[in-house]
């Protein structure tokens, strides 16, 4: 089996349209023609991790963040990022980021915290909007069964949950065709009045070129009419963070327990102890931007990382609580490893061994002197 078979397999839970434009996702080092011998899955791709792979015999290292992320002006192993890309590339090891592409998908980073969280009804928190494309086209009733099948193979009519979902409506065209036309209906120079199917099909953008390659393919017309438009609407199964609720409602104090699901010492939140928790809101890694997603949302708290002194005056209301970012995020490792094991049952998907924590908390005795939560 080759590495592209498993990169293939990601990015059905994670395509790389997905990622934000910022990011440096998918294939960062290797060949993803070489046979697979096994798979090492990591939050970060650093040296140590590309060790653990020699000695594991694995020549393909899924990583959650992207070890290159800006350019690299030369390959001296002289950074932690250099040393990681020359050791890999030296060892022929393939190294794949999935990063915002995980991020933006439905049943990604954010959707596994609020799992592990114990939340239900989870639902995307920023949905991303304006992403929809809606194609119409025009099919004398003959032909329309066929076009409507090719369209269908080539990913026309799936959103979510659902497959070739489609509309149509009968109707009557006309046309008239000059001298240098060449109409598989009527005669060229003489109105055609005729029978015509609508189709109305909606598609996500990467697939655009496609389904217009096989809708001119599969349609009959030397010109075909058809119409493509982009949807306002918003669409749950793409965006960033989740929002859940708890069974029960619980006071604040209460909702310390994240300590314990994120393995963190220490939360840092915001100056709302008195507050009720029913809905909760999480985005896992840096999440400042989504404060105000969160607060229209009606969550009563927003779980994530890297908040900075100004963020918690947002606080007022809604408790905003700093997991840390590693903490945030660490479960994705983990979300990777059960969806590839469950698929490539015959190949050795591990799960990386490596702390790659890159800061520390004190805790004990800071913690009770700062009355943190
Ligand atoms: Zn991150």
């Amino acid at each position: 089996m080759k590495i592209q078979e498993v990169l293939s397999y990601i990015e059905q839970l994670a395509p790389r349209h997905y990622a934000e434009d910022f990011d440096n996702t998918g294939l960062l080092t290797g060949d993803s023609q070489e046979e697979l011998k096994g798979v090492l899955v990591t939050l970060d791709c650093l040296e140590n991790v590309v060790d653990e792979a020699i000695s594991k015999n694995c020549n393909l290292i899924v990583a959650f963040h992207p070890i290159i992320f800006s350019g690299l002006k030369n390959l001296r192993p002289d950074d932690y990022v250099k040393r990681a890309v020359v050791k890999a590339i030296k060892n022929d090891i393939a190294i794949y980021a999935t990063h915002t592409a995980l991020d933006n998908a439905k049943y990604g980073v954010s959707y596994r915290m609020a799992q592990q969280l114990g939340l239900e009804n989870i639902r995307t928190l920023i949905p991303q909007k304006g992403i929809i494309k809606k194609l119409v086209t025009y099919i004398p009733p003959a032909n329309f069964e066929i076009v409507k099948e090719e369209l269908f193979k080539a990913g026309a009519g799936h959103l979510g949950n659902y497959e070739e979902s489609s509309y149509s409506l009968n109707g009557t065209g006309t046309f008239l065709g000059n001298e240098d036309s060449d109409p598989k209906i009527g005669e060229k120079g003489k109105r055609s009045t005729i029978e015509e199917k609508l189709l109305s099909v909606t598609f996500l953008p990467h697939l655009e070129s496609n389904i217009l390659k096989t809708l001119f393919k599969s349609h009959p017309y030397e010109e075909v009419a058809y119409e493509l438009s982009t949807l306002n609407n918003q669409y749950d199964h793409i965006g960033m963070g989740a929002i859940g609720e708890f069974k029960e409602e619980m006071s604040a104090k209460d909702l310390r327990n994240t300590k314990n699901t994120f393995n963190t010492g220490i939360v840092k939140h915001s100056n709302s102890k008195n507050k009720k928790i029913k809905n909760v809101a999480l985005l896992g890694g840096s999440g400042a931007f989504g404060i105000k997603n969160a607060i229209q949302s009606g969550a009563d708290a927003y779980i994530t990382a890297d908040l900075k002194y100004h963020d918690f005056f947002q606080g007022e209301a809604i408790l905003l609580c700093d997991v840390g970012h590693y903490e945030s995020e660490q479960f994705t490792k983990n979300l990777l490893h059960e969806y590839l094991s469950k698929k490539f049952s015959n190949f050795a998907i591990l799960l990386c061994r490596c702390a790659n924590k890159p800061c520390k908390l004190l805790l004990n005795r800071w913690q009770k002197r700062l009355k943190l939560l």
